[in-house]
Formats: C-alpha cells, structure tokens, sequence
C-alpha cells in the first residue's frame, strides 16, 4: 500500500496546510480518506478517478471538501455518477443536510459504516472501530498483501485500539494535544505522548502523527510521542508519501 498525505492540520486548515485528508493506494484501488477543506487541490489524481471516499466522521475538518470534489465530478470534462462513499449514518445525514441536492445524491453513493464493519474496496480491506470521540467516528484498520495501515481518525483515549493499531505496520495517530490530558476540558482528543503510548503498546511498527493544530510547534509533538513510543516518530505534512 501506500500513503500520500493531502492534509495533516488540526481542526482547521491552515496556509499551505489542508485538514485532515489522505489517498490510500494499492495498485489501482485508490482512496480518498477524510476529505478535509484543502484536500481536494492537494489529491495527485483528478477526484472522478478515486475508487471510494470513507469519511471518519461529520466534523468539517475532515468532509468540506466532498462538496468541492462534487463541483468537479459533475461539472467536469469527465463527469461520473454513483461514486461510493463509506461514512457513519450521522456523518451521511449531516453531509446530505448541509450539501445535498439530487445531483450531489447522484454524484456519490453513500454507504453507512459502524463500529465492528469491515468492507472490500477493490484490493483493499477496511475495518472499522468506534473511536472516543464527541460525535460517531470510526477508526479504520487497511489490509492489503500481508501489509497493516491504522488511522485512528479524531479519538480521545478509550478508543478500540487492538481493533485498529495491533502490529501495524504505520499507525497513523491523532495528537491534536501537548502536555498533560488533564490540563485539557474536552477529552476526545490525544496529546502526542498518549498516541506514543498507545503505538507502543499495541505493537505499532512505526508511528506517524497527524492532526496537529496550526498554533502548535509539531516539533514538541514529535518530542513528546518519541518519548513514550521510545523510537523515532514520523510527521504527516502536505505531499509526504510513505510506502507501507
Ligand atoms: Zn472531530
């Protein structure tokens, strides 16, 4: 498999730094997980290519740009019709609340995912896990030839990580937080030394953090998850590609 980080910022974009938003390829399976605002201009494909679009959740940071990317399949030179997109069912009633009209509804199809399902999309497996966080988000584990990609999507610390991270290959790990959990009021999110933690011992492989907000240095971030996780950590920015 492989990775191609489209966007890594925490919460929101930022200049230069889309949200959340990741292309997970395998041969010619190719897909756009979390579409954050931003993510659309940094995909390396034209968006009616993507095989499938999975949306961990209804938190803008991680959708906005489904809407850009439906501008460009409808009106485009190539214009396609039923793409399929795996989200929970809250994540699909909001999406469809805010942007939908029957051309949107025609441009995608959309699928419901919970806690517990795993699909096929083309050459690659996804499970899914309920992660902690404030509104229904699903975690996914990608399985492709022997080969383990673990997204923890936006989680606070209960999350169902021996469903998601053991032994992955590349645990790619929210820490949208530094310092000490406690000395932040809203607990659905990780501080880098906890997603350090949790790699570690779910026997993670190697770690990569994303979801990092733009008023914070990700070189602490990094600092910190090194120190639990007590290997080198890697950073997800815009453009970043790793083979898995
Ligand atoms: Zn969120």
């Amino acid at each position: 498999m492989r990775l191609d980080v489209l966007g890594s910022s925490g919460t929101y974009p930022a200049r230069g730094r889309p949200a959340a938003g990741y292309l997970i390829s395998q041969g010619d399976t190719r897909v756009w997980c979390d579409t954050g605002p931003g993510t659309y201009v940094a995909l390396p494909i034209e968006s009616e290519l993507v095989t499938a679009i999975v949306i961990s959740h209804e938190h803008p940071d991680h959708w906005l740009d489904l809407v850009t990317a439906f501008h460009a399949v409808c009106y485009g030179p190539n214009p396609r019709q039923g793409i399929p997109v795996f989200a929970p069912q809250s994540t699909i009633d909001h999406v469809l609340g805010i942007g939908g009209d029957d051309q949107f509804e025609g441009t995608f199809d959309f699928n419901p995912v919970a806690g517990g399902d795993t699909i096929q999309i083309g050459e690659i497996d996804v499970g899914f896990a309920w992660s902690d966080h404030s509104v229904p988000t699903v975690a996914s584990r990608w399985e492709a030839n022997g080969r383990v990609f673990a997204y923890s999507a936006d989680t606070g610390p209960g999350g169902d990580w021996d469903k998601i991270a053991a032994e992955a290959d590349l645990f790619l790990c929210e820490a949208s937080y530094q310092g000490d959990m406690a000395d932040y009021a809203y607990q659905h999110h990780l501080t880098a030394s906890l997603a350090g933690t949790i790699a570690r011992r779910q026997g993670a492989k190697k770690l990569m953090l994303t979801h990092i907000p733009p008023h914070l240095d990700p070189t602490l971030s990094v600092n910190e998850a090194e120190t639990s996780f007590d290997r080198p950590v890697d950073l997800a920015v815009p453009g970043l590609t790793r083979k898995i």
